[in-house]
């Protein structure tokens, strides 16, 4: 085992980890080491990434339903309509009309859609937990999982985000970069569906909301700076250089400038 994967240098190059939490995964795990050397090499090389970009625990819940099949960009501007009009409240947004709040989602896509998921999810609020976030929020991440999955338009991805993000619990997020990018280190086959992909890091990496959250954002990072569906920019890839990565080694994307795709 290198050294870099030894606790004491955990502790010294790079802070959030702790020994602690290093030492909670199980004992002479493999993976387990592995996936926390994928972290620190994406860590030290892209720095914190300081999600989820939102004010507080509500805001998120409302991004992670609008970030759903659109970028962020369009979200934000969404979410600036709700702010400017004071709306990033339970009992604000609960008081507007389906119809116009549809309106102001414009901007995230699927509008009507997402406004009628935004409204479902605040009757649910004020139905079972007479409006309290916090309420909803404090429950064990196993149960607030599973309500949230039992909501309409609220799917595991936006769930895990909400647990992950708006709880600060650990439920590992994961989405399309995560399931490419693994596919490619080859942790992970081909068309791996989601909740095996979560099980996968669940078991795997220490229970830790801190972990979590970043290791999810840095592979976000990763995903579209470097493990670009289209031409992956493997010869500046922090994994590449650490000889993390099957398909770099494999010669995968090997023809500079190609077009390659990998098949997932
Ligand atoms: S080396 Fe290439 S294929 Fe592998 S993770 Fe990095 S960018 Fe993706």
């Amino acid at each position: 085992m290198r050294s870099e994967l030894e606790p004491k240098a955990f502790e010294d190059t790079w802070g959030r980890l702790t020994v602690d939490q290093f030492k909670q995964s199980p004992p002479g795990s493999t993976l387990t080491s592995l996936l926390l050397s994928i972290y620190k090499h994406l860590y030290d090389h892209f720095g914190p990434q300081h999600w989820w970009p939102a004010e507080t625990p509500f805001e998120v819940i409302v991004g992670a339903i609008l970030t759903q099949n659109v970028s962020w960009r369009n979200v934000e501007r969404a979410l600036a309509n709700l702010k400017e009009r004071g709306l990033l409240t339970p009992e604000s947004l609960a008081q507007v009309p389906e119809e116009e709040l549809g309106e102001l989602l414009r901007p995230a896509g699927y509008f009507r859609g997402k406004a009628r998921k935004i409204k479902a999810f605040l009757a649910h609020l004020f139905t079972q937990h007479q409006g309290q976030l916090e309420r909803l929020l404090n429950q064990p991440a196993d149960q607030l999982r599973e309500e949230l999955l039992g909501l309409w338009g609220i799917g595991p991805e936006t769930a895990d985000s909400i647990v992950l993000y708006a709880a600060g619990q650990p439920s590992f997020v994961v989405d399309a970069y995560t399931l490419r990018i693994f596919s490619r280190l080859g942790l992970l086959p081909a068309g791996t569906r989601y909740q095996e992909a979560r099980d996968f890091f669940q078991k795997h990496l220490p229970p830790d909301g801190t972990l979590f959250n970043e290791y999810h954002a840095l592979l976000v990072a990763l995903g579209k700076d470097y493990c670009r569906k289209r031409r992956p920019r493997c010869n500046d890839c922090p994994l590449q250089r650490a000889g993390h990565c099957r398909a770099a080694q494999e010669g995968l994307f090997a023809t500079a400038g190609s077009a390659l795709v990998h098949p997932d």
